[in-house]
């Protein structure tokens, strides 16, 4: 059974620093995410995971597993932990989001969703049970219910629809987990409710009385303001349980993981840090490089004079700029080193700052957004 326990809180902000203690190890919270969409962080080995950015959990995607290479190949192989070589927790998304995100290929109805596969027009349908069954077939260490996400703007009453066919879902979800679960995972039920918080809180509420050993809040980032995407974490958070771990699917920037944390988050994911790596766009503690630009063609110095990672201690932006101009496969591991370094180097000085009472100042310093570097 997966546990929490805070270490510390913060007593000016929601802030709070603790620790999940799952099956494949301990994670230290706050914690982000890297995206392991396809069984893989894209460019990355999972030796490099481990030895140079010590993630201790990563996501993996239940939809891309689901149709390719299959959930019962994967469980055959021994499950996702072995079949991708990685000793440390994953944790699952349910497939919903993607499923949602096939436009004009999908039909939902009470007992699910009907979709079209995006690789060959198959036909599928996710139910609360069978989502829950390929994630058990996956051997996740943390699970997600089936969720409607709906798209940004919604009305009211099209928001009130869609979660309260997501609380019936996450009822049907967990009820199929806690009968079919060993008892060394966990599943958490999501909070939806579009940008309305009389419907956040009162989601949240309702899928409290689940007693579920942890929380998510998605249906964010979905092209919403910033703004508005922080107050609706900030309500749904201050309604879930306080003893239990709060994760904000799929945000955010650098600049927000602390703002996230500020309202009482633990955990998050996003594929910002690793897809705009590829695309050459690096996130340094001085600000974005984007590392196609002239300035840098003969720029000695390392991506980030501050970083310790493999590729700012060992190549200049010059060499780098290189390598994306030229298509190398090499820039992709490297600016994908960095930018997750980036992300978890950020967590653990928040993380550092909350245990030792000083997180507001940090909050103070770290909220600025995004600027050129120097
Ligand atoms: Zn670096």
């Amino acid at each position: 059974m997966l546990r929490f326990e805070i270490q510390a809180a913060c007593p000016v902000t929601g802030a709070r620093a603790g620790i999940l203690r799952t099956a494949h190890g301990d994670v230290q919270t706050p914690v982000f995410m890297p995206v392991g969409t396809q069984a893989t962080v894209k460019g990355i080995l999972p030796r490099q995971l481990l030895e140079d950015l010590d993630a201790q959990i990563i996501l993996a995607n239940t939809y891309h597993l689901f149709l390719r290479p299959g959930h019962e190949t994967v469980r055959k192989l021994g499950g996702l932990h072995r079949f991708m070589n990685w000793p440390r927790a994953i944790l699952t998304d349910s497939g919903g989001f993607q499923v949602f995100s096939l436009n004009g290929l999908r039909k939902i109805g009470e007992d699910g969703v009907l979709f079209r596969s995006h690789l060959n027009g198959d036909a599928y349908m996710f139910t609360p049970e069978s989502t829950i069954d390929a994630q058990l077939a996956l051997g996740s260490d943390v699970m997600m219910v089936l969720d409607e996400c709906l798209e940004y703007p919604a009305s009211h009453e099209a928001a009130r629809v869609s979660m309260e066919r997501t609380i019936r879902w996450a009822r049907a979800g967990y009820a199929h987990f806690l009968k079919k679960t060993k008892g060394d995972d966990a599943c958490f039920p999501i909070v939806q409710g579009s940008t309305f918080g009389d419907l956040r809180r009162d989601c949240a509420e309702r899928l409290s009385a689940l007693d579920a050993p942890g929380y998510a809040i998605g249906g964010l980032s979905v092209g919403e303001p910033r703004a508005l995407s922080l107050e609706m974490a900030e309500i749904s958070a201050s309604a879930l349980p306080r003893e239990k771990p709060r994760y904000v699917m799929g945000v955010g920037m650098p600049d927000e993981l602390a703002q996230y944390v500020a309202r009482g988050i633990d955990m998050m994911d996003c594929v910002l840090p690793s897809r705009n790596a590829r695309n050459g766009y690096l996130f340094t503690s001085q600000g974005r490089v984007i590392i196609k630009q002239a300035q840098y063609k003969e720029d000695a110095r390392p991506l980030d004079p501050s970083c310790s990672c493999y590729t700012c201690r060992n190549f200049s932006r010059a060499y780098l700029r290189h390598l994306f101009l030229a298509g190398e496969m090499t820039f992709s591991t490297l600016a994908t080193l960095h930018n997750l370094r980036r992300y978890l180097d950020i967590m653990r000085e928040i993380r550092q700052a909350i245990i030792l009472g000083q997180f507001p100042e940090l909050l103070k310093a770290v909220s600025l957004p995004e600027r050129d570097a120097s």
